[in-house]
Order: C-alpha cells, then sequence, then structure tokens
C-alpha cells in the first residue's frame, strides 16, 4: 500500500465518518504513523442527505475530501480503498490494493441499510446513506415527474406522483416533509402540465407514532408539521413486499408506486476476521468496553455507529447517531496518546446534547434534556447547529447561500437530472 516504514507506532483507522475523521484529527502530529482508510474519498454529512434527495443542495455541498481534512497532518496517510478482512493474529489488514500491519487499529465503519432479510425490498427500494444514493433518488423524483407529465391515464400518473417512504425517524421525516414542499411549492410552478394534487407522499412507520426515538411531543408536533404539508401518515404499519410498483404491508393498505424509499433501519457494517464474541448479535456492532477497546483484543478499538458500549445508562448502548461518534472519535485519541505515555485511559461519558429533526420551512422540533420545543425557533436552531457541524467553510458557506435564496424563492434549485436513474 506504499506506506513508509516508520518508527513510530502505526494506528490504522477504518472509515473516515465522523468518528474516523475526530479521531484523526485529535491525533494530528502526535507520535504516531496514522493511516486512514475509507473506501470513498469524502466525508459525508449524512444528516443532509435528504437534501441532496430532495434538489434542495448539491451533493458536493454536504461532502468533504478527507485528504483535505490531514493536509497538514505530517504523519498521516491516507489510502482510498474497501478493507476486507483483518488477521489479528499477525496485526494485519488485507484490503483490494494490498496487505498493512499496524500497531493499533481502530475501526469506525460505521453501519448500512437494513432490510431485515427482505430480499424483494432490498432490490426494488430506494435507500439513503450515501451520496450516490441521494443523487439517485434526486433523479427518480425528477425522472417520475417527467414520467407523469407524459402519461397515458390517471391511475399510471399516479403511480409516477405516489412517493412511499418507509420508517418514520428523522430521516424519513425530514424527507417525506422535503417532498412535500416539492409538491407545495415546484409542481403548481414548474409543472403546468401536472395537477399537484395527484401527488402524494405515504409515510409508513411500524411503531405507533412518528419519531419514536423522541419525545410525545416532538411526536405530536411533527404529526401536525406532516398533516399541514398533506403527508399521508400510516402507523403501526409494516411493508411486507415492493415489486417494484406495488407496496404491500401488514394491513389492508396497498399503494400502487413507481418509488419506495427505505428509511427503516441500520445495521453494523463490521469487517471479518475477528472472533464471533466480538460482535455482538443482533445489534451487528462491536462490544467494546468503557474506553472503545473491542473485548479480547488489546490494540483494536471501535468507534462511533459500529461500537455498542453498554452502560448503565445506555443498556444497549448509544444512539447510532452524529455525537456519540463525535465525542467517542475525540476521547479515543486522547487515549491512545495516552496509552503509549503510559498513562491511565480516560473513560468514555457520553454528553447527550439532545435530538432534533426539521419538517420543512419554518418547522421543526428539539428535544432537549429540560426543554422541549417545536416551530420557528427549533427550525432556526436546527439550521444553524447543521450549519456550523458540517465540515469545511467553502461547506457552510454554500448551504448557508443555498438556503436563504431557497427560503426567499420557494425553490429548490437542485432539480437537475444529471445521471438518470435505472431501475
Ligand atoms: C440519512 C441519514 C440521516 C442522518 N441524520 C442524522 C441527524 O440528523 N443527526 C445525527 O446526529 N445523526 C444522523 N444520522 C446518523 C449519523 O450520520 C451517524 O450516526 C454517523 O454518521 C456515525 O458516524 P460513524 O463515523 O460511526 O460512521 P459513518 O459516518 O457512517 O462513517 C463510516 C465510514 O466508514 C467507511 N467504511 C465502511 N466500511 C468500510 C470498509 N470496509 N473499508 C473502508 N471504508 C469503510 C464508509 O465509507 C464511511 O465513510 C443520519 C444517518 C443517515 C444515514
Amino acid at each position: 500500500m506504499n506506506i513508509p516504514q516508520s518508527n513510530l507506532p502505526r494506528i490504522v483507522i477504518i472509515g473516515g465518518g465522523f468518528a474516523g475523521i475526530n479521531l484523526v484529527k485529535s491525533l494530528a502530529n502526535k507520535n504516531f504513523q496514522v493511516v486512514l482508510i475509507d473506501k470513498r474519498n469524502y466525508h459525508t454529512f449524512q444528516p443532509l442527505l435528504y437534501q441532496v434527495s430532495s434538489s434542495g443542495l448539491e451533493p458536493d455541498s454536504i461532502a468533504y475530501p478527507l485528504r483535505k481534512i490531514i493536509k497538514k497532518h505530517h504523519t498521516t496517510f491516507f489510502r482510498l480503498t474497501e478493507v476486507e478482512q483483518i488477521l489479528p493474529e499477525k496485526n494485519e489488514i488485507i484490503t483490494s490494493i494490498g496487505h498493512l500491519t499496524y500497531d493499533y487499529l481502530v475501526l469506525a465503519t460505521g453501519t448500512k441499510t437494513n432490510y431485515f432479510g427482505n430480499k424483494a425490498i432490498q432490490s426494488s427500494s430506494m435507500p439513503m446513506k450515501t451520496v450516490p444514493q441521494a443523487l439517485d433518488i434526486r433523479s427518480l423524483i425528477l425522472q417520475n415527474f417527467e414520467k407523469a407529465a407524459i402519461a397515458d391515464s390517471k391511475s399510471e400518473r399516479e403511480a409516477f406522483l405516489n412517493f412511499v417512504i418507509v420508517g418514520a425517524g428523522p430521516t424519513g421525516v425530514e424527507l417525506a416533509g422535503a417532498i412535500a414542499e416539492l409538491k407545495n411549492n415546484i409542481l403548481p410552478r414548474d409543472y403546468h402540465d401536472l395537477d399537484p394534487d395527484d401527488m402524494h407522499i405515504h409515510l409508513l412507520e411500524g411503531a405507533d407514532r412518528v419519531l419514536p426515538p423522541m419525545s410525545e411531543h416532538a411526536s405530536k408536533k411533527a404529526t401536525q408539521f406532516l398533516n399541514k404539508l398533506g403527508v399521508k401518515i400510516h402507523c403501526n404499519t409494516f411493508v411486507k413486499h415492493y415489486d417494484g410498483t406495488m407496496v404491500t404491508t401488514n394491513s389492508e393498505l396497498k399503494l400502487e408506486s413507481e418509488t419506495l424509499i427505505w428509511a427503516a433501519g441500520v445495521t453494523g457494517a463490521p469487517v471479518q476476521g475477528l472472533n464471533a464474541d466480538a460482535l455482538i448479535e443482533g445489534a451487528n456492532r462491536y462490544n467494546v468496553n468503557q474506553f472503545n477497546q473491542i473485548e479480547d483484543y488489546a490494540n483494536i478499538f471501535a468507534v462511533g455507529d459500529i461500537a455498542l458500549m453498554a452502560s448503565e445508562e445506555y443498556p444497549k448502548g448509544h444512539p447510532q447517531v452524529a455525537q456519540p461518534a463525535i465525542q467517542q472519535g475525540n476521547l479515543l485519541g486522547k487515549n491512545l496518546v495516552r496509552l503509549i505515555e503510559n498513562k491511565p485511559l480516560k473513560p468514555f461519558v457520553y454528553k447527550d446534547k439532545g435530538s432534533m429533526a426539521t419538517i420543512g420551512r419554518n418547522k421543526a422540533v428539539v428535544d432537549l434534556k429540560h426543554y422541549k420545543f417545536g416551530g420557528f425557533f427549533a427550525w432556526f436552531i436546527w439550521m444553524f447547529v447543521h450549519l456550523m457541524s458540517l465540515v469545511g467553510f467553502r461547506n457552510r458557506v454554500i448551504v448557508l447561500f443555498n438556503w436563504t435564496y431557497n427560503y426567499i424563492n420557494f425553490d429548490k434549485a437542485a432539480r437537475l437530472i444529471i445521471r438518470p436513474f435505472k431501475k
């Protein structure tokens, strides 16, 4: 892999997500040789993927080159490749471009979409975990509008204009709100040959309310906002089958739709090679102690979504959101420095900064520990937090510009089919 030999201990980090980049930053120019590996050459700001899918933002404003993050880190290297296997007995990893040995290994590989074993849904639905997938959704939505404009019958037209989103967690709710804004603001202006009343957005959720991970208050407010935007909510509803045109559920509900967006869950993305006990079955996450060390491996760590650190407060591990990943990445960097200085490691304690979701223009919900609120102020806070969390000044400026432009003009300017989606 062409990594130079060095006298410094080598840390290999797999994954340049929130956990990986914060770990890399906290190891900048310390007494290590650091090798960051990712199968993509950029960091993805996943919380705003839905805005790429719904034509609100260009993809390059939510992605950031990993090499740019490490440009001033003199002993850090980046390699673009997928890690295929770990050989812990040899302290070595196997990638698609060769082998590499390590002194310390950190797994920060995050999650992948969970289809719960349903192959039909996997092959016909649209996941939204990566930038290319978000672009596919954007293309499909716009292609459907074009096809609806030339459809021969009302039922054919409605199949193109029926958008079904499965999973009413923050991702599903945010996407439903954004597609509803396309219907309410864009269709009447740009698609004179389409009747907005023919377009329907269905949000399906297995639990008995939207936003199940958030408070009852957030859920109620979000339901009100979604109703106002015209989104049809179906709770206690599981999708059983989808063949590319018909959605079949556990209830009487059947929906004819060319678009099923799958936002119903994720599962860990581990790398092969560690013993079976290292992974918690079902969760598919590495079982780590309070220092993010994987059970039975002194020099292998896991951080972020892929790590499950059970504690009294979080018996099933921390929520799979950005904050635990950021905080664990930061702390592990400091702990690795302590490790080689023979100082005691600091245990991880999660600082929960609250959770939030936006449902559209002026509409968001925020859950803080002692205060829950929704509406314009929540929306403003949501925008500020997301803007400040984006990686890179340029990205922040571009996103701010786009949001301001879209807000003033009720527009979603990135309505481009650059790479047509083929089913
Ligand atoms: C659509 C969506 C919306 C979200 N919205 C929010 C939100 O609003 N707020 C919030 O807090 N959280 C949100 N999340 C969750 C949040 O994005 C994750 O919790 C966070 O990204 C976890 O960070 P991570 O570093 O553990 O993993 P990730 O950010 O997923 O990064 C994992 C990295 O590992 C790389 N990788 C994986 N396997 C390999 C391999 N074998 N070889 C090489 N590279 C590999 C991947 O390419 C990726 O870059 C959202 C997630 C999604 C999908």
